[in-house]
């Protein structure tokens, strides 16, 4: 298999083609952004921890049965992963209040909610990825009422193993979000990355946050906290 060339750079990962049509490869990258962009910085080794971290989490993911894009690890940095077309939406999955829905809100952070929150945003960097309904995602032919039930469905099922999961690693899910896409028989699975660039993390016992919110608000030791990650979640997998 070759790398070819580079298809698609994000704030936080690079695509590039292989010689199979079917097939793409993800570079995670240690820039990192917050804020619509408004922050820029890199956290050392944050590539080399989502790479890993996410391998772990879609391997795991893959055993219980939810269908991923994810095909093997290539090295510190890449993953091979099912070429898919990405749908522009952001399912936002929420079991804590926390970050813009707090705000939104007016609540405090960290309240647990009796139900499981769904937030549906809008990819689109230039707008800051507007948070929609239903309705709007249909209007936008992003996808029809029958895939948001299929979306809403993967994401419910995905929640709970990874609250599960997380839990067994003493860490409370707070809320996480994930891409989907259709592979090449227009089946929905699961895309991206699930990092603590996408979740937010906070120990069990102490409620210390071990993700990307470290970087966004200044709060140091960011990349001990994804290597705290990674090291509790080796340690649950047995890996
Ligand atoms: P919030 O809407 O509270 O900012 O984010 C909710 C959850 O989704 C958090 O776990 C956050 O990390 C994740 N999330 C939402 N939008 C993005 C995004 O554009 N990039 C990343 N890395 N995470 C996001």
């Amino acid at each position: 298999m070759t790398k070819g060339a580079m298809l698609y750079e994000g704030k936080a990962k690079q695509v590039f083609e292989t010689d199979n049509p079917n097939e793409v490869i993800v570079r995670f990258k240690d820039d990192a952004t917050a804020f619509n962009a408004q922050k820029r910085g890199s956290v050392d080794l944050k590539g080399e921890m989502n790479n890993a971290i996410t391998t772990l989490i879609f391997e795991y993911l893959n055993t219980k049965g939810i269908a991923t894009h994810f095909i093997k690890k290539l090295d510190e940095r890449e993953q091979l992963v099912k070429k898919v077309n990405i749908i522009p939406l952001e399912m936002v999955v929420r079991n804590y209040s926390a970050g813009s829905m707090a705000q939104r809100l007016g609540v405090e952070e960290g309240i647990k909610s009796p139900v499981t929150i769904f937030d549906l945003c809008y990819k689109r960097d230039d707008l800051g990825d507007p948070l929609i309904n239903d309705h709007h995602a249909v209007f936008l032919g992003a996808a029809t009422y029958d895939e948001l039930d299929e979306m809403y469905e993967l994401s419910s099922d995905i929640n709970d193993i990874l609250i599960d999961l997380f839990d067994q690693m003493n860490i409370i899910l707070i809320d996480f979000k994930i891409e989907l896409g259709k592979d090449s028989n227009g089946k929905i699975i699961l895309a991206d990355e699930i990092s603590p660039d996408t979740c937010r993390l906070w120990d069990k016992d102490t409620m210390k946050k071990l993700d990307k919110d470290r970087f966004r608000r200044d709060l140091g030791e960011v990349t001990e906290a994804y290597v705290e990650i990674y090291e509790r979640l080796k340690k649950v997998l047995h890996k």
